[in-house]
């Protein structure tokens, strides 16, 4: 395709760093960039240098970026030239914000609009400047993904796919694709957001699409001139956002293999392949890999031809991603096929400044080794620690007592309740009883005497029955007698000490007094009846003697009449005078008889009148008896009430100062594993820290050896076949070391970005905390010590304020180790070194020589790695076993104490049923419950020994025997 005789144009690149975007910023990404003031120039580390045609740093706006770098381009469109401009580097360092792939109608004023909106305004712009010409203006707009062509400006729902042609005449054209004719600006500038809306729905269907495709927005302008108006110039503009160049890594970008790409993105590799082929002056000529890909095919016209092509090589500022950086800044230094002459312009302000700060990063590093790779605990103030624990103990004694006299207190009041309810339940019996022994009291059974029936009776067996009738008759009675006494005895009130207690002590006391008084009226009650019941026969006697007495009175009445009539009589017969004498004092008797019997009589009825007072008496005293008997029970239902208001109160203060108990525990228990997590963190981090800085040296010694080796070979380089391989033995071994050392560095680089990320989380979690002003949050990883949150507030937020001064100090050292380490990788896999790495073998004996050397090296390592491992790998399997069987041992433990702890857990719940406190089983529970915990985090450690016993074993193995994996990288 190449003419000889065309003039070459360079492809031109613009470097743009974006600023760090929160993500980073959050996890403690430091910019491991520096801008060179003045000049196109950027500098990784402290002293990698690139140069390009400009170079944007984080502070440069869109409109900079657009004037500068791709407005020249427009002038070439219009003169006839093809452009292009591509956006490069990896996923997320601002490709398409500098495109504009995102841009909505919305935006259309605001500053952050990328490239494509800016061109379309521009275009626009010219053409009413050049009134002499007529131009057409077609769009397209097309994305690549998995080396197949979508239409993003076609509206139909299922997009055909497209295929390439290519026409002797018209050079590329793909079949059936939507070429827009547009009139404004507006309409074209449409077209993108059509696309670009198009693009977006097929990446949130298919998420990886995004970051694998290239998006193609390409500007035809046909311009005409003449009478005939006839076409004098046709161009296009190319405006590309490719595909994320992180996956090349994988595909070894700087090779020229195609194959390695097939499953990764073609487009990608083969457009580094094109751009180095017409890049390259000792290529020139030679053939160009465009059908290599879509992509490249596309590109054909514009690449390589009568094209201005810029490449906008995009970057992210972060020390996270310096690998893909350094990555993207050599692409585009290919790309723009200028030997770096890298100068250091820096003036002598910015270069004292930067001296500093890396002395300052020295002197972190050298800290941090001092400290054996841990930044101090939070030191909480011993005092306060003290003073924390007396307060504790004193709350514990404090709640032990009260749990007791609350024990106490509750002893007490069941015992007055239920001796309370037991006086009741008797009560009601007795009365029962009573009611009972009355009515067979009342039974005629009982009035018979029997003792005259047994004597009269004359049938034995008759006499045996009776005999036992009356043998019952007995026991009524006696029963009747102890049931009076057993009413006459009243209960001696009890002592009361508590504070319910002695509200009891006075209800039951008011209680006592009711009974006392009850009780005595019941007796008297009960004696006045006695007293009726003694009576009632003497009464009947002496109602009979009424009787007989008043019918003695009547007769005596008679016979003194009649005396008396008889005595009149007699006065007129002188000869009855004696008798008359006799009846006279007849009737003085009698007359003497009536008055006794008269006086006997008022006797009686006074007697009567007696008694019938006395029953009413008896009656009123009963009502008193059965009122008071009311109130006794109110009395009693309200005592007891009031004990079960009591019991329920004390329930929920047990069950309240169990739970707070229970916290307080817990809380205890969280410190404690916050501590254990907290050493465990120091500790992988202490060791991580100082196996970087181990690879730190070895790769620092590796790198001092080797400038010593180029200069000793200098001296040695004619001395015959022993120097040679001899030098080449120095040279290789060396080089095998940096190597190594250098892949080992990466990875520990890898682990120290992992941590400073947790440490940047723990960091913004905790400022969090301390906005909301709420309590830590468990679950995050914290080193606070929760005892600080028992001292309130404020101190909380100091000891977390500290906390985050620890932690960004901490923060601060990994970034400095960061920074360290990354520089050392840089002087180790320096591009240059990579390409003179062979040179120094010129001859065959030195290629011999180092194939010897190479060849028994890796026998020797790979031999005795192998034998070494495989002793190690057998150990560590003993090791496994042994530590399985130790946790099988430990689960089993763990289950049976569980069960044990379960049952123990029923037992209890039992027993706090029947008792109000079980504070002391608790304790035990506390213990047992601890004990579980401890034997739990146990298994956990030495689950974890386990694991890293085989991690260990396993990355043993793979770093030893390279054969079983990758060879080391560099070989080929
Ligand atoms: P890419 O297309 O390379 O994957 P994006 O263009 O989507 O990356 O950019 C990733 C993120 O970085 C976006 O949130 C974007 O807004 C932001 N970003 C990129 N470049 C800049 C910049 N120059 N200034 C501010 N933010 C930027
Ligand atoms: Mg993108």
């Amino acid at each position: 395709m190449t003419k000889e005789d065309d003039k070459v144009i360079p492809v031109r690149v613009a470097l743009r760093c974006r600023p760090l975007v929160p993500k980073e910023i959050n996890e403690g990404c430091q910019c491991c960039l520096t801008f060179v003031p003045g000049e196109p120039q950027v500098v990784v580390g402290s002293d990698k240098a690139f140069t390009y045609d400009y170079v944007f740093d984080p502070t440069t706006e869109q409109e900079e970026v657009f004037n500068m770098a791709v407005s020249p381009l427009l002038s070439g469109l219009f003169k006839g030239y093809n452009a292009t401009v591509l956006a490069y580097g990896q996923t997320g360092s601002g490709k398409t914000f500098s495109m504009g792939g995102t841009y909505t109608s919305a935006q259309e004023n605001e500053p952050t609009v990328g490239v494509i909106p800016r061109v379309v305004r521009k275009i626009f712009q010219e053409k009413s400047k050049r009134m002499d010409s007529e131009f057409l203006l077609n769009v397209s707009y097309l994305e690549i993904y998995n080396e197949e062509i979508l239409d993003l400006l076609c509206t139909s729902k299922d997009k055909p796919v497209l295929s390439i042609r290519e026409d002797p005449k018209e050079g590329i054209k793909i079949v059936g694709l939507t070429e827009k004719a547009v009139l404004t600006a507006q309409e074209m500038v449409g077209c993108l957001e059509v696309g670009n809306s198009a693009r977006t729905v097929g990446s949130t269907a298919m998420n990886a699409a995004s970051s694998r495709s290239h998006a193609i927005f390409t500007i035809s302008l046909e311009q005409r001139r003449g009478s005939e108006n006839s076409v004098f110039r046709i161009s296009k503009l190319h405006l590309v956002d490719l595909a994320g160049s992180e996956r090349q890594k994988k595909t070894k970008a700087e090779g020229d293999r195609l194959k390695e790409g097939i499953s990764i993105n073609r487009g990608l590799l083969s457009l580094g392949n094109v751009i180095s082929a017409l890049g390259d002056e000792s290529k020139k000529g030679s053939f160009v890999p465009y059908r290599d890909s879509k992509l490249t095919r596309l590109l054909q016209d514009s690449l390589g031809g009568n094209s201005h092509t810029l490449m906008i090589a995009c970057i992210s500022p972060a020390d996270s991603n310096i690998e893909e950086t350094i990555n993207t800044l050599r692409y585009a230094d290919r790309a723009r096929k200028i030997k770096n002459k890298p100068v250091l312009n820096i003036d002598p302000q910015a270069a004292e400044m930067k001296r500093l700060k890396q002395q300052v990063q020295e002197l972190q590093v050298m800290l941090l080794h001092a400290r054996g790779g841990v930044a101090p605990v939070s030191n909480i103030n011993i005092n306060t620690t003290e003073n924390v624990s007396k307060i504790l103990e004193k709350n514990r004694s404090l709640q032990e007592e009260n749990t007791k006299l609350s024990r106490e207190l509750g002893e007490a009041v069941g015992q007055t309740a239920m001796m309370f309810e037991r006086i009741i339940m008797t009560e009601q019996a007795n009365e029962k009883l009573q009611g009972k022994l009355e009515e067979l009291r009342a039974h005629a059974a009982c009035k018979v005497d029997l003792q005259k029936v047994v004597e009269t009776l004359e049938d034995q067996e008759l006499k045996e029955n009776v005999e036992v009738i009356r043998n019952l008759q007995h026991i009524i009675l006696e029963l009747q007698v102890r049931v009076t006494r057993y009413a006459m005895t009243s209960e001696s009130p009890e002592a009361y000490t508590t504070q319910h207690a002695l509200r009891q002590a006075q209800l039951s006391k008011e209680l006592i007094e009711l009974n006392k008084v009850l009780a005595l009226k019941e007796a008297f009650v009960k004696k006045m009846c006695q007293n009726d019941s003694q009576l009632e026969p003497i009464q009947t006697e002496h109602q009979e003697n009424i009787k007989s007495l008043q019918s003695a009175v009547g007769s005596l009445q008679k016979e003194k009449e009649e005396l008396i009539l008889a005595l009149h009589s007699a006065k007129k017969d002188t000869n009855q005078a004696k008798l008359s004498e006799q009846r006279r004092k007849r009737l003085q008797e009698l007359e003497g008889q009536i008055t006794d019997l008269k006086k006997k009589l008022q006797d009686q009825s006074k007697l009567l009148k007696l008694k019938e007072s006395s029953v009413r008496s008896v009656a009123k005293l009963n009502q008193e008896i059965q009122a008071m008997k009311a109130q006794r029970v109110q009395l009693m239902r309200q005592m007891k009430e009031d004990s079960e208001k009591f019991r329920l109160w004390k329930q929920k203060k047990d069950k309240e100062v169990m739970q707070l108990k229970e916290k307080d525990r817990k809380r205890q228990y969280e410190m404690l594993k916050l501590e254990r997590d907290f050493q465990k963190q120091a500790n992988v981090l202490r060791r991580k820290t100082e196996e970087a800085a181990a690879a730190n040296k070895r790769l620092k010694d590796a790198l001092q050896k080797r400038s010593e080796v180029a200069e000793k070979r200098k001296d040695v380089q004619s001395r015959g076949m022993e120097g040679v391989a001899s030098r080449v033995k120095a040279w290789l071994l060396n080089e095998v070391e940096v190597l190594v050392s250098t892949e080992e560095a990466r990875r520990h680089l890898q682990d120290l970005l992992e941590d400073r990320k947790i440490l940047a989380e723990e960091i913004s979690q905790l400022r969090q905390q301390m906005d909301s002003g709420e309590r830590p949050v468990a679950k995050v990883r914290r080193r606070t010590l929760t005892i600080s949150e028992l001292e309130g507030k404020g101190d909380l937020e100091a000891s977390i304020s500290k906390q985050v001064e620890n932690l960004e100090t901490e923060m601060g050292l990994r970034s400095a180790q960061i920074a360290d380490l990354q520089q050392k990788v840089l002087d180790a896999d320096n591009e240059g070194r990579m390409k003179q790495r062979w040179d120094s073998i010129t001859t065959i004996v030195e290629a011999k020589s180092a194939l010897k050397i190479l060849m028994s090296e890796v026998i020797s390592t790979s031999k005795t790695a192998n034998a070494k491992l495989e002793s190690e790998l057998k150990q560590e399997q003993a090791n496994h076993i042994d530590l399985q069987k130790v946790l099988f041992d430990e689960r089993r433990l763990m289950s049976t104490m569980e069960m044990e702890h379960q049952s123990h857990l029923v037992e209890l719940e039992q027993r706090h049923q029947e008792k109000a406190s079980v504070s002391e089983e608790l304790e035990k529970m506390r213990e047992l419950t601890e004990q579980n915990q401890k034997l739990k985090d146990e298994n956990e450690q030495y689950k974890q020994v386990r694991e890293s016993a085989c991690t260990n074993a396993y990355y043993l193995l793979q770093s030893n025997m390279p054969g079983c994996t990758t060879s080391p990288p560099g070989f080929n």
